[in-house]
């Protein structure tokens, strides 16, 4: 399965990074968790101490240097050689990120990052795989699932047991932001494969997706 392509999108808590990371282990391909970039230089912006100057934004962004491992076990994003992946799942870093991917020039700079990432094959999970980064992968998939499942599960990576207004705010504002915004709004391709997620188990909506790898 060496080549092959994956794009995987959906909203936040839709099951996408736990369905991208089971997809690559289960073909031994490499994982990237694009949010986990935008993330990355969204920390690094932040600390930074640059906040709403667009230019300056853009400017510090352009000369970062961004790595990261391909790991479906532990994906890695180090900026300017400091691992920031321990900092990256916090809730105020993920709405950083939202805005920060708002940025034409930020895109433009990531996604040829994240090409070069699939040059061998993978599976790419995020918001633009399908429309933008990968037009071309050999298979799309668009994971979504109802609101109340999303909470519960952003409410779970969040360390909360129950769904609490930080998370339901969380979701609400990353949703809106991410199906809004000029450039490259969270949106299905028109090829992809959707699958619902909510009253499905992993092991489930695993096997839909490999049914359609191995249909071809
Ligand atoms: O997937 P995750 O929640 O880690 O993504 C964080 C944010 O990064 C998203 O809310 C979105 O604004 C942005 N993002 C994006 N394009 C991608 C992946 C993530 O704009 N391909």
């Amino acid at each position: 399965m060496s080549g092959l392509k994956i794009a995987i999108d959906g909203p936040s808590g839709s099951g996408k990074s736990t369905l991208g990371k089971a997809l690559a282990q289960r073909l031994c391909i490499p994982y990237v968790d694009t949010g986990a970039m935008y993330r990355a230089i969204s920390w690094a912006v932040d600390d930074a101490g640059l906040n709403d100057d667009v230019e300056q934004i853009v400017a510090y962004v352009q000369n970062l240097q961004l790595k990261i491992s391909p790991d479906s076990a532990r994906f890695q994003v180090w900026v300017n050689e400091i691992d920031v992946t321990d900092w990256l799942r916090q809730p105020d870093v993920g709405r950083m990120a939202a805005k920060v991917a708002t940025i034409k020039e930020v895109r433009a700079w990531m996604v040829p990052l994240q090409r070069a990432a699939a040059i061998d094959g993978g599976v790419l999970e995020g918001r633009d795989i399908g429309t933008v980064v990968l037009p071309d992968a050999d298979f799309k998939f668009y994971i979504t699932s109802d609101e109340s499942t999303r909470m519960l599960r952003r409410a779970e990576q969040m360390g909360h047991k129950e769904v609490v207004a930080e998370v339901v705010s969380d979701v609400h504002e990353r949703d809106r932001v991410d199906s809004t915004r000029k450039h490259s709004p969270l949106r299905p391709a028109t090829d992809a494969v959707h699958i619902d997620t909510s009253s499905q188990t992993v092991a489930e909506s695993l096997g839909l997706m490999l049914e359609e790898i191995n249909r071809q």
